[in-house]
């Protein structure tokens, strides 16, 4: 596979893609154990900035939390660890990766708490349309897949584990083998819950729902930007539980994610919405959330972080 970056930063050192390696027995490999970000860089007419890149690294040390995962950096010292990769690797936009995981913690699956050996790594590169640009601009064909979310008090949604992405590998994966672009998933009683890897937004006769946390999400920090920006832009939004025919009975579908943006659902279950595309909603939303980046809407909730400050 080529490299998708020059240098990835781990345990506090910019070392070369290829020597960026962690051992076989490491209990992350072995059981799960990681708690990951996504964190978007965009190339805004004030340089590079990251967005809401403190609340990205604040959900990570919250997801290391659940998991009694004790990271040895400051919330402080990693924002400025994200900063000095995009700028090590000259990115003007960026998809950033940090992860950290229990490294070498011996054999079994409780270590004792003297070998939870935590281990981090920060990456940076280029990355695109998650979805594929088609996706973007038309909306994605979906289904519901016939893979739960994982049911509440088993493994936690709130936390970005690593051990969570089998729920959303089994999800994604049934959903490309049957020729669909994503998969949405409900939760264990059958409401509905959020794409493999993005948060679901449903309008319907001018009202935005989303499914509430208790429906086995990750509360997404786009889901958070698109709640605020919808308001700001006059729409009711409302956290609502739903029954999957919502999604049957849509005007217009969205999933939002730091990898995929805002992207439109076309169908679901081939079934169009009657949007039949990126609707007028998602139209206006998605114009406040990309004014952010080119300037056209103001920053009024200081997401933009400039790289280069920390
Ligand atoms: N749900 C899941 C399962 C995800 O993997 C993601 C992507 N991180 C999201 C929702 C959206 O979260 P965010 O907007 O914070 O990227």
């Amino acid at each position: 596979m080529q490299p998708l970056a020059e240098n990835i930063w781990i345990n506090g050192e910019l070392t070369p893609w290829a020597d960026a390696k962690i051992h076989v027995m490491s209990h992350a490999l072995h059981y799960g154990t990681s708690v990951f970000e996504g964190i978007r860089v965009y190339d805004t007419p004030n340089g590079p900035c990251g967005f809401r890149l403190r609340e990205h690294v604040r959900r990570l040390f919250d997801s290391a939390r659940i998991y009694h995962i004790q990271l040895p950096y400051t919330e402080d010292e990693l924002v400025a660890a994200c900063h000095a990769v995009v700028r090590s690797e000259g990115l003007r936009s960026a998809y950033v990766r940090p992860i950290a995981f229990l490294g070498q913690c011996g054999m079994g699956v409780t270590p004792a708490p003297q070998n939870m050996n935590v281990d981090i790594a920060i990456a940076a590169f280029p990355w695109g349309a998650y979805l594929g640009e088609e996706a973007l601009e038309k909306g994605v064909d979906a289904c519901v897949s016939s893979w739960n979310r994982t049911a509440p008090n088993t493994t936690p949604s709130a936390a970005k584990a690593g051990g969570n992405y089998l729920s959303s590998y089994l999800i994604g994966r049934e959903a490309r083998v049957g020729g669909f672009g994503e998969g949405i998933a409900l939760g264990v009683d059958g409401r509905l819950s959020e794409g493999a890897g993005e948060n679901l937004f449903v309008v319907k006769d001018g009202r935005v729902m989303t499914p509430p946390a208790a429906n086995s999400i990750l509360m997404g920090i786009t889901r958070d930007s698109v709640i605020k920006l919808a308001k700001a832009q006059g729409f009711e939004v409302v956290e609502q539980a739903m029954p999957r025919e919502a999604l049957y009975l849509a005007d217009e579908i969205f999933m939002t994610g730091t990898a995929a943006e805002i992207t439109p659902v076309r169908s679901v279950d081939g079934i169009t919405t009657r949007a039949a595309g990126p609707g007028p909603v998602t139209r206006v939303v998605n114009a406040a959330f990309r004014g952010l980046f080119t300037g056209e809407t103001p920053d009024a909730f200081g997401w933009l972080e400039p790289i280069g400050a920390a």
